[in-house]
């Protein structure tokens, strides 16, 4: 017969006590929120660990269809006064603003990933509301002076909806008789993200989608220009947050966005990744800091047009992708590179979808005079204005239909040289496809951005894919199918050449880290 198991001595300790006992030793339980929010019951959290009870803990992290904080309702109604003043995010001095992001994100650690996932759909969410869309497009170009309202909202919403979350950051395992090792995503804790012109709401939203689904807290450095509509973004997205239970300043910025500000974000040690969507100048200052760098930088996209390419479609893209948002996107249409054969065709499909086609030497030379500094490089006050404005600045007027200034130049001329982000496009004749593609690898200039072909030969799009080294490459489409307007795939606002994480998403955000289990947990 099988012996009577020993009977339990009555002064074995309880569950209760052990957990107890664990916890006290651990220095006691802190809430991540403040307890005397509205919400009063945050994510409990230890030293070690977020402690999970049906019942006790009432956050998003508890998953609980019920939990009062997933389901709050929040006032997004922030006035222009309002957005600069100090809390909910917004900082005096970015010493302040990077130490409570600092403190931010060493509660972060500790909340689950449903829980980041909750601050990320809460982000989303903010923005995908029509009426916040439109506020924020239409506050984007009075302040900026840039772009047009209705291609923002397009983009804010791409933003929003497409950018990865935590889906992105997926764990490898390997295992054998040495045991298991994973191999996981993980925060670098505060990042530094310095944010453009000319996409600044749409920037702050899918950096801050993409850091805090790696696990991190983000100090944003917006430019001055676009200085209320970012505060107002980040205003609204901490608000959202803090609804939600996660810990306060995860996404923060200063009241007064300025160089010095940028400066000393770079300098600060406790950020330990930069990220900078801007020009060369920007991504040279942030590569040379001796910090975790991404660099986001220009573009020059060429489009090469052949003989064997739907030349009514090819018009009609083209004029679309190069006129979208006035053509601020970095990804957008910068010059045509037409083979001889088609190019008059070309041109007359362009002038029937919406181009304005300038012959006249003397109104070239006042287009240079106009949108052209002394050194060769664009004007700001024309940056992202729109042919109709253009056009009307040099003497001609023209109804709203017209979208772009089409031009045909040799390829010497700056117009074709340089980053215009203005609706002036440039047409340079090549005698074949094979120097189409490279004169089109020679306007890139080695930025590896964005390039685009029209064209039903697989070798020469092949070729072409291959010679031009582009994070983006579309075929036979507008250049905004590259970010996912109406392409497939993600979609990102930082789209790194120069540092080489190319499409960046999460998981460009977070580090490789090993945990290894030596001689145990390998079951096969
Ligand atoms: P910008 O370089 O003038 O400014 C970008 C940001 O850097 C701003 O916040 C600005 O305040 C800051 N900045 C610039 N110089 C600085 C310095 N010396 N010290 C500290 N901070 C500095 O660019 P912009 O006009 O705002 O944006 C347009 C440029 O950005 C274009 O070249 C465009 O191609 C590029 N861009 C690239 C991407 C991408 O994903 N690769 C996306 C958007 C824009």
């Amino acid at each position: 017969p099988v012996p009577a198991p020993p009977p339990i001595k009555s002064s074995a300790p309880s569950v209760e006590d052990t957990v107890a006992r664990i916890i006290a030793e651990m220095g006691g339980v802190k809430p991540v929120v403040d307890a005397t929010a509205p919400f009063a019951q945050g994510c409990i959290v230890t030293d070690g660990m977020v402690t999970k009870a049906a019942g006790e803990v009432n956050c998003s992290c508890c998953e609980r269809s019920d939990c009062a904080l997933s389901s709050a309702p929040v006032s997004l109604d922030i006035s222009d006064e309002d957005a600069i003043t100090l809390g909910e995010g917004v900082f005096a001095t970015m010493d302040e603003a990077v130490e409570a992001a600092a403190e931010a994100q060493r509660q972060y650690l500790f909340c689950s990933m449903a829980a980041r996932k909750s601050f990320v759909d809460g982000i989303r969410e903010v923005f995908l509301d029509q009426a916040v869309l439109e506020r924020i497009s239409t506050m984007t170009v009075q302040q900026t002076g840039m772009g047009n309202a209705a291609d923002k909202i397009i983009k804010n919403r791409l933003a929003a909806s497409k950018t990865p979350g935590i889906e992105d950051l997926k764990t490898e395992a390997e295992s054998g008789d040495g045991g298991l090792t994973l191999v996981e995503y993980s925060a670098y804790g505060v990042i530094g993200s310095i944010t453009p012109t000319t996409n600044p709401t749409e920037t702050i939203i899918c950096n801050s989608i993409g850091m805090l689904a790696a696990g991190n807290a983000v100090v944003f450095s917006p430019h001055p220009r676009a200085k209320i509509v970012s505060l107002l973004s980040i205003k609204m997205i901490n608000r959202k947050l803090a609804a939600l239970g996660a810990p306060a300043n995860l996404v923060v910025t200063v009241q007064a966005p300025s160089i010095d500000n940028t400066n000393a974000m770079m300098a600060h040690p406790k950020v330990r990744m930069l990220v900078a969507t801007g020009g060369p100048a920007i991504v040279k200052t942030v590569m040379s800091t001796g910090k975790k760098a991404i660099g986001a930088g220009a573009g020059n996209p060429p489009v090469v047009v052949d003989e064997t390419a739907d030349i009514e479609k090819a018009a009609k893209d083209i004029v679309s992708g190069c006129s979208f948002d006035n053509n601020l996107p970095c990804i957008a249409e910068k010059e045509v590179i037409a083979v001889s054969q088609i190019a008059d065709f070309l041109i007359s499909q362009m002038q029937k979808n919406g181009a304005y086609l300038v012959k006249d030497p003397a109104v070239v030379k006042k287009l240079e005079e106009l949108v052209l500094t002394a050194k060769g490089g664009p004007q700001t006050n024309c940056v992202g204005k729109s042919a109709v404005y253009l056009l009307d600045k040099v003497g001609i007027s023209v109804g709203p239909e017209i979208r772009v200034v089409l031009i045909e130049l040799p390829k010497e001329h700056p117009f074709v040289q340089e980053e215009l982000m203005m609706p002036i496009l440039p047409l340079v004749r090549a005698t074949d496809v094979d120097e189409a593609i490279d004169l089109a690898v020679e306007l890139e200039h080695g930025n590896r951005h964005t390039a685009m072909i029209h064209s039903t030969d697989v070798r020469k799009i092949t070729k072409m894919a291959k010679l031009i080294q582009t994070t983006i490459f579309v075929k036979n489409g507008p250049s905004y199918a590259g970010i996912g307007v109406g392409g497939e795939g993600y979609t990102t606002f930082t789209i790194a050449g120069p540092t080489g994480e190319g499409l960046t998403s999460p998981k460009s955000f977070a580090r490789r880290r090993k945990c290894v289990m030596v001689e145990a947990l390998n079951v096969r």
